[in-house]
């Protein structure tokens, strides 16, 4: 939310050029489950920076279990941080005072779960236009230092056209990218992204739809499989129930995976700003 979008006005043709880029190597085999996406398709990006893989810790906002200790960690990440919780405004200063990448985690309509595992103000495809502009300005602001956006559930929000220009309209006028955390399929994020002209990322592996240290384990494999063919890994995890086993595999990881890649937090595989047309 600071330096990015206040010049992205007379960037947006590059920018859904590099989007359109971007997404065409999407393959669309992204788990339907709310939390099962696994290893997918992404275009490969060029240049020698080498392979990155970002960690992005979702949930964080409500005094969720492994937060210290995924903070704590040796390591660039990024946290997403839920809106209008009791630790939001806590959480999002910590990581930001370690030098995480602070976004916000919206939350969205799933077309599965209990109202209440939704959180306040969430994005419901029955609300209006002008409500959904309000929750997600009102979001925005209720989470210092964000850059960017992830959805927190929202695998009936997410395929919706008319909520997503919504969502993403705001995110750019706010100057966030958005990245897709894809719990759905069905998901028109990509489409509407470069309609509306914003930043896109995407999951590739979920670490912890399941809770045991064997299946982020393996899944941290995926990810090492996925860097194998792709230059980056966009990979999530959770505090919560999964937190303390999450860390603590990924603590582990981290020498492993530090020879095949480097580490970053999600600002660092936007693609880079296209240069600003010379004056004459
Ligand atoms: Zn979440």
């Amino acid at each position: 939310m600071r330096a990015y979008g206040q010049i992205w006005g007379r960037r947006l043709s590059l920018w859904t050029l590099l989007i359109a880029t971007l997404t065409a190597g999407a393959t669309g085999t992204a788990s339907a489950s709310e939390a099962g996406a696994q290893s997918a398709g992404q275009a490969e990006p060029s240049g020698e920076v080498g392979r990155q893989i970002a960690v992005v810790i979702d949930d964080f906002g409500n005094n969720m279990k492994g937060t210290a200790q995924m903070l704590d960690l040796p390591i660039k990440l990024t946290a997403a941080v839920m809106p209008f919780l009791p630790s939001t405004k806590r959480d999002a200063e910590a990581a930001f005072q370690k030098g995480h990448d602070v976004i916000v985690h919206m939350p969205m309509e799933p077309v599965k779960g209990r109202p209440n595992w939704l959180g306040p103000n969430a994005i419901l495809t029955s609300l209006s236009d002008e409500e959904i502009r309000k929750r997600v300005e009102m979001a925005i602001s209720d989470v210092p230092h964000a850059v960017g956006m992830n959805n927190h559930m929202g695998s009936k929000a997410t395929a919706d056209e008319r909520v997503m220009r919504i969502v993403l309209q705001v995110c750019k006028e706010k100057g966030l990218f958005f990245l897709d955390s894809r719990t759905s399929y069905k998901s028109v994020i990509p489409k509407v992204a470069a309609e509306v002209g914003i930043p896109l990322l995407r999951n590739n592996v979920f670490l912890d739809d399941v809770y045991t240290t064997r299946h982020v384990s393996k899944q941290l494999q995926v990810v090492r499989e996925h860097l194998g063919k792709h230059e980056s890994c966009v990979t999530i995890g959770h505090v919560g129930p999964s937190g303390l086993i999450t860390s603590g595999a990924l603590r582990e990881a981290i020498p492993q995976l530090e020879r095949d890649a480097r580490f970053v937090k999600l600002t660092q595989l936007l693609p880079p700003d296209p240069p600003l047309p010379a004056n004459k």
